[in-house]
């Protein structure tokens, strides 16, 4: 994805391990300045889409199955597996779904959301194969809110 402005003005869907939450699978946070920035503006709405599903954390990684992506997920033609091979897709869904009441309810029009995650990756993600590899496609939430008209960028798409 090309570098974007952030917008200006108006609340920011962000992802909440970019705000400083401790969010990720091995309970981490991933702080990020200009996302930072937001939040002590008050323009941050911070959601971690893998939290909202219901799942733990720490959590055992997931990836989307090969040949897969976000936008297959959310059409029924992907799952979403982690590593130990159990079936995490609904609480993927489900997690995309409470990341746009959000942005719904917020009136949100952007999101920054971590890049490479299954939920809020945007231009790459994993493929699958726990490797390490990465291929084109978006995460579950990604694809949801980029399909419903959100403005999505990841933290190394700011300038
Ligand atoms: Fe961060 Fe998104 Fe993963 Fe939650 S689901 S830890 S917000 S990348």
């Amino acid at each position: 994805m090309p570098p974007e402005e952030l917008p200006e003005e108006g609340l920011v869907v962000v992802s909440a391990c970019l705000a400083g939450l401790a969010t990720t699978h091995d309970g981490k946070a991933k702080p990020h300045p200009k996302v930072l920035e937001l939040l002590r503006q008050g323009r941050a709405v911070l959601v971690c889409p893998e939290q909202l599903g219901g799942l733990p954390t720490p959590r055992a990684e997931a990836e989307i199955e090969p040949g897969g992506s976000g936008a297959e997920v959310l059409s029924g033609e992907a799952r979403v597996l982690d590593s130990q091979g159990n079936e995490v897709t609904a609480q993927y869904l489900r997690g995309a779904r409470e990341a746009l009441r959000a942005a719904r309810l917020s009136g949100a029009g952007a999101a920054i959301l971590k890049a490479r995650s299954p939920s809020c990756g945007s231009g790459l993600i994993y493929d699958g194969e726990f490797t390490g590899t990465l291929v084109e496609g978006e995460g579950v939430t990604a694809a949801l809110l980029l399909k419903e008209g959100l403005q999505i960028m990841s933290e190394e798409d700011l300038k």
